[in-house]
Formats: C-alpha cells, structure tokens, sequence
C-alpha cells in the first residue's frame, strides 16, 4: 500500500514537473491553441471568438483555431474543457450560460466555480427581441397584441437551456406572462435561419448576431434588453423592453474566457496578458462595436475579478431561475 501511494506521488509529482516545463515554453512553436465554442459555427459566440483568435494570436504567439463542440445549451463544449489537459492548448470561450447552467441543471458533469481557471472577460453584449419577417406587428404595443391574440400558437427559438436566448426568451414569457413552445438549436445562427424562413415566431439574441440581419430587414426588430438604449446606427431606434411596459426586463451578455482547472499559473498569466493585449486592438475593438458589443476595460479583465463576477452572477440568475421553476434533468 505504502508502496503505491510512493508511486503515485512520483506520478504526479513527474506530471506537475512536465507541465511546469511546459509552462515555461508555452505556447510551443509547434502547437495551436484550440478555442472551444460551445455553440454552432456563425451564431454569435462563434463570431465573438472567431474575432477574439485573431485578435490574441500576435501577442499570444500562437495559431488560435476555433473548433465548435455545440449542444445542450453550451455544456457539452464546456463539459469537454473542463475534461481537456490542462496545458493552455485547450480553453473556452463561453457566456452568461456558465452563470445560469449551475441552476437550470439538476445535474453537470463539471462545477462552474471549481473545475475552471478563469482567465478574463472578454465583452457585455445587448440582447435584441426579434421576429420573423412577416409577423403583423411593427412596434412592441402591436407584438404585444399579437402575443395576447396567439397565446398556444407562438413558436419561440433558443439555442437550448442554459444559452442567453434560453435566459431572455424565459424573461420575456415572465414578463408577459405568456406561456411560448420554446424549439432548441444548437446555437442561434440555426435558430435566426428558421426565423427569417418563418418557421419560428421570435427569438431573443445577442445583437452580435442580429445587427446585420435586421440591417438587411431580414428579420423584424422590436426591442433591446439592455436598460438604456443603443448607439450602433442599425440599432439605436429601438427601444429597451423596460420602456416599452416590462418593467425591470434587462439582461447584458457577457463573454469570458477559461482554460481547465490545474492550468498552470505562469500559463494562466501569459494567457491573460495576451488578452489584455487583444482587447486593446483596434480592429478587434471596432469590429465588437458594429456589432452592438462593448469590450471590457475595467477589473473583470483581471482572472480573480472575473471569477468573483461570475459567482455573483450565478447567485443573482440562481435566484430569478429557480423562481421561475425551470429545470433539466
Ligand atoms: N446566442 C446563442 C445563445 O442563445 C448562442 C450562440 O449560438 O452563440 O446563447
């Protein structure tokens, strides 16, 4: 027995000495970074980290390649980082469903706070309440009439529970307190495809995915979640939810960065700076901003803040969830 455990310690202890010699050397010449995106290709979270590889391959030194592992509301992507080595050759970059999916599933196989190092946020984005092209209603007091006149008969879509369009779309049906048939994607870029062939009835996505289509009125837009309203051009015009009768309807989505739990410290640092410089770039910045989104400058850039930020979300969410009785099993 004795004997055992004196191999195990010198298995882990050689493991720890690798990965600490990797650490020095990350990220090897040799070797991409693989930036997991829990959702489909060309949906929002897709374009963010598809932006945020470019952006992070100069100052991370490293070819960064997007792979999309989506479902399940972003667990499976998320499920499959938690697993990865921990070297730095694997992360995720998810959004505010690490913070809602500890409460609408009984059961993960990964803990968000634990099973993560967290290496900064990335960006707030605003959320847009959209509709199929030719619903009959142009402004939120007509959506409304139309809702109350469809109740039983509203399609709503989402990218599965535990997506931000999951979160909004539960909001909305609170706040008007109609009952919708929700139908799950595997990311809003299917979803927004079905709306704008009239499959679906509506859909609350980030506006990192809708700006363009409601630009090119490919999809009717009422309304912004955010408490105050826009500036991008495509959006400003609409008004935030609040304004228009749902009181205290407002949700930001936010993207963040991780890598597994044991990812060394010096490779968690040099991931975070390389970050820091990405979210200063000026292509990245402006190509976040067409698209309604805000790159973060403040303290949630640092990995300790951005943990704290996300506990504190997954409390407030928690809260509002486990009140609206929604679950998975
Ligand atoms: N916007 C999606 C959501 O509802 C996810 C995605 O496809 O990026 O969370």
């Amino acid at each position: 027995m004795k004997k055992m455990l004196k191999l195990a310690l010198v298995a882990a202890a050689a493991a720890a000495a690798a990965l600490g010699a990797h650490a020095q050397d990350y990220p090897a010449k040799d070797k991409v970074v693989t930036l997991v995106v829990p959702f489909t290709a060309g949906g929002p979270t897709d374009r963010v980290a598809r932006d945020l590889a470019e952006a992070l391959r100069k100052p991370l030194g490293a070819n960064v390649v997007v792979d999309n592992t989506a479902g399940a509301g972003s667990t499976i992507g998320a499920a499959r980082v938690a697993r990865a080595t921990p070297d730095g050759y694997t992360l995720l970059l998810n959004h505010i469903g690490m913070s809602t999916m500890p409460a609408l599933y009984r059961k993960l196989p990964f803990s968000v706070p634990n099973d993560f190092e967290y290496l900064g946020l990335v960006n707030d984005v605003p959320m847009t309440l959209i509709a199929r092209p030719n619903i009959p209603a142009n402004n939120m007091k007509e959506l409304m009439g139309w809702i109350t006149q469809n109740k039983g008969k509203i399609n709503l879509g989402n990218a599965g529970l535990g997506a931000a369009s999951h979160l909004c779309g539960l909001l909305f049906q609170n706040a008007v307190k109609v009952e919708m048939t929700t139908v799950p994607y595997k990311g809003t870029a299917p979803a927004i495809t079905d709306l704008i062939g009239g499959q679906i009835d509506l859909l609350c996505d980030q506006t990192t995915n809708t700006t363009s289509q409601i630009e090119a009125k490919k999809v009717k837009a009422f309304a912004v979640t955010t408490s105050k309203r826009l500036t991008t051009p495509a959006l400003k015009d609409l008004p935030t939810l609040a304004e228009s009768g749902l009181k205290n309807f407002e949700v930001t989505i936010w993207h963040g960065l991780y890598a597994p739990k044991g990812t060394p410290a010096a490779v968690v640092t040099k991931i975070n700076d390389a970050l820091k410089v990405a979210l200063k770039d000026p292509d990245f910045i402006k190509k976040q901003e067409g698209l309604g989104a805000v790159v973060v400058t403040d303290k949630r850039i640092e990995p300790a803040e951005h943990k704290k930020f996300v506990q504190a979300e997954i409390d407030k969410w928690g809260a509002i969830i486990k009140a609206a009785g929604t679950y998975a099993d």
